[in-house]
């Protein structure tokens, strides 16, 4: 998230109003109020083009890929494999065939548990991550943790929640035998200094995974760049479907890696006296895949890279800075999470109204925001708190919604009063 608020108000460039029009889903009323969704870190709402690219593809298009010789499974193929060429290109991976789908982060996160680190380690040796990781970023390694017994470990977080890196250096050795950490914190905001991470894990011939589930929809993602070794993302976050996800690793880590699922697709030979495997990335993809989630993915990419997407962060900016001076006037209102570069997450607690009934009240008015612990227990727990008030702003809200936004919580207080 590069530009600032001011950089927007110079350039301006973006049409809010026209841009909301594409999002069907925004354009009705909760409980008589106009929906005002706030809630775009747990799911995003999708443009018209990704809904209609989904029914076209089972209009016109739709079936089995790969093994087909007629003309549909043919269409089906090429459809499928360009939604994966797309994905290359919009995270700036080296090669097409080093992008894997997966059902989304979680799976992701888990396919290189079981199957790059599981057989590589045993006692004594560790993973690492940061306080602030999602569940998903968590429970895979555990599991890993009592398989083979190694150890999680994970660095702690300041209170403004920014990853306290004297620590997690600390923490890093030769006993580190790989480093997962998320890029932006759904629970916080926190744009982490990943580039910066994978420097310290490196120095330590250390693996650096890195989820992206929050970053894909706000950040200009490079893997290149960032030097990580796997990265994960989600296509219902980045304006996508649901069940269709990413991850992308090194061919040479990938090669390296026995399959985690077996069956059709996965292989090159069957017989009852052992199997060999298909190549990259097909090892990693057994059964019919969710073909029509990698066309709505690839038509959700190609609606973003066609926007000014530097317009689209200033936006987002704008709307963090707005939201976090708005919501600061509130008396009793604690934002959790101040870190000076963040995405557009404001989580907060108010006096003791506790974040369900904040979350119910507001629904009453029309404004859906997320409630609870966010899949982020340790973190939370860390903060002394079960659970946080969450708003998430994507692309399409506007300041106005945050305006809504502070009359229903003006409006909850009195109820509590
Ligand atoms: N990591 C982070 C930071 C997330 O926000 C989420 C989703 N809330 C996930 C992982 C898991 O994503 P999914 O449920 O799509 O697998």
């Amino acid at each position: 998230m590069s530009a600032t608020p001011e950089q927007f108000a110079a350039t301006g460039t973006l049409d809010v109003e026209a841009l909301r029009a594409e999002f069907p889903a925004l354009h009705q009323e909760i409980n008589g109020h106009p929906l005002i969704y706030l809630d775009s870190a747990a799911s995003a709402q999708r443009p018209a083009v990704v809904i209609d690219a989904i029914a076209d593809y089972y209009r016109h298009d739709h079936a089995n890929v790969h093994r087909g010789v007629h003309t549909l499974s043919d269409r089906a193929t090429r459809a499928f494999e360009a939604a994966r060429e797309r994905v290359a290109g919009f995270i700036n991976a080296a090669a097409t065939h080093e992008v894997i789908w997966t059902r989304g982060t979680t799976e992701a996160i888990n396919l290189v548990a079981q199957s790059h680190l599981r057989p590589r380690i045993g006692p004594g040796d560790e993973i690492l991550v940061t306080w602030m990781e999602h569940h998903s970023n968590i429970v895979p390694w555990q599991l890993v943790c009592e398989q083979t017994g190694a150890r999680l470990v994970a660095a702690p977080v300041t209170d403004a929640g920014e990853i306290d890196m004297a620590a997690f250096e600390r923490l890093l050795g030769p006993q580190t035998r790989l480093v997962a950490v998320n890029h932006v914190s759904n629970a916080l905001g926190t744009i982490n200094p990943v580039a910066r991470i994978v420097e310290l894990a490196h120095a330590h011939d250390a693996p650096v995974l890195v989820d992206g589930a929050q970053a894909a929809p706000h950040l200009q993602v490079d893997v290149q760049a960032l030097g990580c070794d796997f990265y994960a993302f989600s296509g219902h976050k980045v304006f996508g479907p649901t069940g269709i996800g990413v991850l992308w690793g090194r061919e040479t880590l990938l090669d390296a890696m026995p399959p985690w699922h077996g069956g059709g697709e996965m292989i090159r030979e069957v017989s009852f006296d052992g199997s060999t495997w298909n190549e990259l990335p097909f090892k990693f993809e057994a059964g019919t895949p969710h073909i029509a989630g990698a066309v709505g993915l690839a038509a959700a990419l190609e609606w973003l890279e066609h926007q000014d997407r530097t317009a689209l962060a200033a936006h987002e900016a704008d709307l963090l800075a707005h939201a976090t001076h708005t919501l600061s006037e509130f008396e009793g209102l604690r934002i959790v999470g101040t870190a000076p570069h963040k995405a557009s997450v404001v989580s907060f607690v108010f006096n003791d109204i506790h974040a369900h009934d904040i979350g119910t009240i507001l629904d009453h008015e029309g404004v859906a925001i997320r409630t609870g612990h966010h899949c982020t227990m340790p973190l939370l727990r860390h903060y002394g708190l079960a659970a946080t008030a969450r708003a998430s702003f994507s692309v399409y809200n506007t300041r106005a919604e945050i305006d809504r936004l502070a009359a229903a919580l003006a409006k909850a207080l009195t109820l509590f009063r």
